[in-house]
């Protein structure tokens, strides 16, 4: 554990993230090849509207070109995000006329870090070729399973043939590369409730699959039920399990295990990278960093305020053909500001400082903090080592029922 905390302290203090005044673009890219039947993100299956919409997400860049605070302290936009919906969607034009649009308008640090949220079924030697020639240097691909079945349940649009030839050939050109694993997947091809679920070795398979392509980075989260999904529908009728939470612990526990084990720090709840290869756009949210969210659905952030843009494309378009922008602001009160930093804290390994607490929320917050987390500590969930209150390796699992357990309701 010393180790992991002195490679995240080193990463702190070195990245760029460290420096005051840096900040990030987040492009939603709105658009799916098809449905997969967990997904409650915003997207849209039909395609007709994507040169549009490429288009209205230049303008908006655009139209809030002047959103960060241009003085000594900026350092210019160090992470460009694209994510979805399903970015490898687009055309490497498309994706490099917004890369270019985001350099004519903003002013991009040196370096930095441009992601691509991709799908295995997208990805070609030629395209990837290409999305590295533009500038693209970070790949986040959503395998999800390296098992057909489980592909085949999610209603994913690739198979397990291409989640494998993918990486394989996606290793040859991108050292930094990020993939997306599910685990605590119901396995419908089984009988009896326990068997029901995906079992603990399938998943110790899934992982050692993903680390035999020597990838530095890997997101992994439960399988969760949303109330407007398919798979929602499937479980109700009876033809899919429901998730268990006792085998999603269990497979939680190996995933720490075994990453932590191949090298990986478990920095945030769902993340886990090799030293120099955390998500510095993640980061850079979870430290609080400024971002600008482009495209509908998309989420802003400016230390005082919160945004959010029209979840809708046809809305989306509109406002944006009529230089409007589609979007609600929220200022964000103390209380707002104590109870992200509790659950942004909680889930990443920096912890949360009661000096902090103190410093920038007051006496009553830290009495509050102290008291609610005492019956955690005492379970053994929560500890406090140096003035960082952290989960332990056993609360860690129910780190966001823990986060909300000590957030506060009406203290001002
Ligand atoms: S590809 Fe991603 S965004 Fe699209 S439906 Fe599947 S999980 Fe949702």
């Amino acid at each position: 554990m010393f180790d992991s905390e002195q490679k995240i302290n080193n990463f702190h203090n070195s990245s760029p993230l460290g420096r005051l005044g840096g900040a990030g673009i987040y492009i939603h890219i709105p658009f799916c090849k098809q449905a997969c039947h967990y997904c409650d993100f915003h997207f849209s299956t039909s395609m007709k509207k994507k040169e549009e919409m490429v288009l209205a997400l230049a303008k908006e860049l655009q139209l809030r070109k002047n959103e960060f605070q241009v003085d000594s302290k900026f350092s210019g936009v160090e992470t460009i995000y694209f994510g979805g919906g399903t970015p490898s969607v687009l055309t490497v034009d498309e994706i490099q006329f917004l890369i270019d649009t985001v350099r004519e308008h903003y002013a991009v640090a040196q370096n930095p870090e441009i992601t691509l949220e991709a799908n295995p079924d997208d990805l070609s030697e030629e395209n990837l070729i290409a999305f590295a020639e533009i500038g693209i240097n970070r790949l986040s691909i959503g395998i999800q399973s390296f098992f057909e079945e489980d592909l085949k349940l999610m209603n994913r649009a690739h198979d397990s043939v291409q989640a494998k030839k993918c990486l394989e050939i996606a290793t040859r050109y991108f050292d930094n590369i990020s993939l997306d694993l599910i685990y605590g997947i119901p396995d419908p091809s089984q009988n009896g409730e326990q068997a029901k679920q995906m079992s603990n070795e399938r998943w110790q398979q899934n992982i050692e699959t993903a680390l035999s392509f020597g990838i530095p980075h890997i997101s992994s989260y439960a399988l969760t039920v949303e109330p407007k999904t398919a798979l929602n529908k499937l479980i109700q009728t009876g033809k899919v399990a429901s998730p268990n939470d006792e085998v999603a612990q269990e497979h939680f526990m190996i995933l720490v295990e075994t990453l932590e084990a191949n090298g990986f720090v478990h920095y945030e709840l769902s993340n886990f990278g090799k030293e120099n290869y955390f998500s510095r756009n993640n980061s850079a949210y979870w430290l609080g960093k400024k971002y600008i969210g482009i495209g509908p659905s998309a989420h802003s952030y400016d230390g005082d305020s919160r945004s959010w843009n029209v979840a809708n494309n046809a809305l989306y378009l509109k406002a944006l053909q009529n230089d409007e922008l589609p979007n609600e602001v929220e200022n964000l009160t103390l209380e707002d500001r104590y109870n992200e930093y509790i659950m942004t804290g909680l889930r990443t390994i920096w912890g949360v400082s009661l000096v902090r607490i103190e410093q920038e929320f007051g006496a009553q917050y830290l009495d509050y903090l102290k008291q609610q987390s005492q019956k955690f500590i005492d379970d053994g969930l929560l500890s406090i080592t140096d003035g960082i209150l952290k989960p332990t390796l056993k609360g860690k699992f129910l780190t966001d029922g823990i986060a909300s357990d000590l957030f506060c309701l009406n203290l001002e």
